[in-house]
């Protein structure tokens, strides 16, 4: 593990993020993702395995959430900012990486949607709280963001009139999203839901953690997220 903390600081090129991708997922053997073979070796081409029992290569990113990816180090600089405040919105990233909005946007939806699933598998003690209670943060039309402009207002006026009817984790979670992002499209609920139970723990997980979880999940599309249908619930907290 310190070896790969180490690799990690120095990381400076596809190479050396492949590298370490490699020593995560076969940390404990090669496990061939067609057949389930256990025997393998490495390839000339470096750091893809080539299964003994089936002949299928595999890099390390093959069919998990990394599939297909060119650019880790920008895959990387978007999941480390789950690390910390995890608080990043898409216009800080693209002026960050240097990328067009549209794809930062979609890099945070797909991290967001693989730690949701992650969660969602590994966890328990959420609260259930009806997406109906979160609806002051839930919007998606530009015309109605114009009412929250003024976010001070917003959040006293929220504070006042509802805190005490819903859920506290549910009044956190809705002043999170005023707060931070000025909202939400309620599609996206879910995986906002995530980032925000992944902050409110009192260890957050550390960049080699999410790493494991990215080349355990499986691949994500732009149609999956582009196809995302509103929760009727949205769990929140939980205990992982
Ligand atoms: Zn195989």
């Amino acid at each position: 593990m310190e070896d790969l903390r180490e690799l990690l600081a120095a990381a400076r090129n596809n190479n050396d993020f492949l590298r370490i991708l490699y020593m995560i997922r076969w940390r404990d053997g090669f496990c061939c993702p067609q057949c389930g073979g256990n025997k393998g070796y490495q390839c000339k081409r470096r750091y893809r395995m080539q299964c003994m029992t089936c002949g299928l290569q595999t890099s390390p990113t093959s069919r998990t959430a990394l599939h297909g990816v060119r650019n880790l180090s920008a895959w990387f600089r978007t999941i480390r900012t789950f690390t910390d405040s995890g608080q990043m919105n898409a216009i800080q990233l693209s002026g960050l990486l240097e990328i067009r909005y549209a794809t930062a946007w979609l890099l945070l939806q797909k991290t967001r949607m693989v730690l949701a699933c992650w969660m969602e598998k590994c966890s328990e003690g959420f609260s259930i709280v009806p997406a109906e209670q979160m609806k002051k943060a839930l919007f998606k039309s530009d015309r109605e963001s114009r009412k929250y402009k003024d976010l001070s207002e917003t959040s006293s006026d929220f504070t006042r009139k509802d805190s005490k009817v819903i859920l506290p984790v549910a009044a956190r979670f809705v002043f999170y999203l005023l707060w931070i992002y000025r909202g939400i499209s309620r599609k996206y609920a879910r995986e906002y839901a995530a980032e925000f139970s992944l902050n409110a723990k009192s260890k957050q997980l550390d960049m080699l953690e999410l790493l494991e979880i990215f080349v355990r999940a499986s691949p994500v599309n732009k149609n999956d997220i582009l196809a995302r249908a509103a929760p009727d619930v949205i769990l929140l907290g939980g205990a992982f």
